[in-house]
């Protein structure tokens, strides 16, 4: 006897929410691992890999980077209670729901946060950031709050003129950065842009599920890990540093995670970070002609300087609940798009563009989207969006050039960590 059960949907669920994203079959296969002892003689061998792996990934020759069994939040909070005491003042940018809940919980856990609110849209404010730690002649401040990749407003942030606002203001806050969908899809350079603490998650550009919070941590963070007085346990890096250094955990870690994680940082290193990051780039550029030269709508973000790689929020037409699209593309065609969050829900639906993708996956995405907003009553001309992506990729294929002021060469970084690595041939896009 069957039990009722909801009818089957053939085929497969286009997941084409910014995170979780699409778990390739090498890592899913990496993942069905027997349980194995942790704190074996051999364990540590996996211990130096991912370290040495996401060392790579976070372009740090210094800083340490642990591994939490969180998701990304765990890795937020893991970043302000290591590092800051009760009462510590920190600065932050707020243009998007990420940045803001950020601020939130380092308000909940007994920070003071200076606030500097933007339109939802914009990124991290330079100059304003510049002249906040100017007007702190006490250096009351301890550190800056970016949200390097604002995923709810499809927005990127300039992180190394952030590091420039501090260096110029002659200020000592640390500087904290958020690089959950970034990393792994986005440059990100830690030690050049001498960023502090660093976090990330499993989710995104590292192809994995949920469940990791990854925390990079300069020399001066641990420094001040040192002597804040914040309460934290379970998350605590000092713990955590002290007992990776043997190779082993404080506790038991998420073992199928850390052998996807293994296979996840090898595609990446054997597709080459740079190779990466332009076909990000490359895929994002043709999204954006769908929204722009096809639909004619507007994305959420305000301005090309800070047109997001990963995600783009589009802007539905006045009148139109964005949350209706969202759910006739789930309904209808099985497909996930991003909601809007808080202050810009139901006015914008979100495409993920983020890791292990092609053009032709995210024509799936275009073409559901498009589906979804003519049967919601948005006037779009049918394959409109279609076309223009196709066009945008087929043009950059046959001129073996990027439009648009993407001068981003689209050549592969071969790895350096892991040479033993076998490494395919140089993915160029040029036929
Ligand atoms: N920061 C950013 C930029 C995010 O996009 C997210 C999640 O989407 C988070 C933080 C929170 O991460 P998590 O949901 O893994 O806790």
């Amino acid at each position: 006897m069957h039990h009722a059960v909801a009818p089957r949907i053939a085929g497969r669920n286009f997941l084409f929410v910014p995170g979780p994203t699409n778990v390739p079959d090498r890592v899913q296969r990496a993942m069905m691992v027997p349980m194995e002892d942790h704190r074996s003689s051999r364990f540590p061998e996996l211990t130096a890999r991912l370290r040495a792996g996401l060392g790579e990934l976070f372009k740090t020759r210094s800083a340490q980077i642990v591994t939490f069994p969180s998701s990304g939040t765990g890795a937020w909070e893991a970043a302000l209670t290591n590092t800051l005491s009760t009462g510590d003042l920190v600065l932050a940018p707020r243009f998007g729901q990420f940045s803001h809940l950020w601020i939130e919980m380092a308000r909940k856990l007994g920070f003071e946060v200076q606030v500097l609110d933007c339109e939802w849209g914009e990124g991290a404010p330079i100059e304003r950031i510049e002249q906040a730690l100017r007007t702190d002649t006490q250096h009351r401040i301890k550190a800056v709050l970016a949200c390097h990749n604002e995923t709810a407003t499809g927005v990127t942030s300039d992180v190394a003129a952030i590091r420039s606002a501090i260096d110029v203001a002659r200020h000592p806050a640390l500087l904290f950065v958020d690089g959950v969908s970034s990393i792994g899809c986005i440059d990100f350079r830690m030690d050049e842009w001498r960023v502090d603490l660093a976090v990330c998650g499993s989710q995104k550009g590292l192809m994995l599920p949920p469940g990791l919070g990854i925390l990079a941590a300069s020399p001066r963070a641990m420094t001040a890990a040192s002597t804040a007085t914040s309460r934290r346990c379970y998350f605590d890096l000092t713990e955590m540093v002290k007992a990776n250094a043997t190779g082993y955990f404080p506790y038991t870690p998420p073992l199928s995670l850390l052998y996807g994680l293994r296979e996840s940082l090898d595609m990446l290193f054997e597709e080459g970070l740079d190779a990466v990051f332009a076909r990000h780039r490359h895929l994002a550029q043709g999204v954006r002609a769908a929204v722009a030269e096809g639909w004619k709508l507007t994305l959420c973000a305000k301005g090309p300087q800070w047109y997001s790689d990963t995600v783009s929020a589009v802007v539905v037409p006045e009148g139109i609940d964005a949350a209706r699209v969202i759910d006739v593309a789930f309904r209808r065609y099985d497909l996930a798009l991003g909601a809007g969050l808080s202050k810009v829900g139901g006015r914008v639906f979100r495409i993920g563009h983020l890791g292990d993708l092609n053009e032709l996956m995210l024509m799936g995405a275009i073409a559901g989207a498009e589906m979804a907003m003519l049967d919601v009553g948005i006037h779009v001309t049918p394959g409109s969006g279609v076309a223009a992506a196709s066009n945008y990729w087929r043009g950059q294929r046959r001129f073996g050039k990027q439009k648009g002021g993407n001068d981003q060469p689209l050549v592969e970084m071969r790895s350096k960590a892991y040479p033993g690595v076998r490494q395919q041939a140089s993915p160029t896009l040029v036929q």
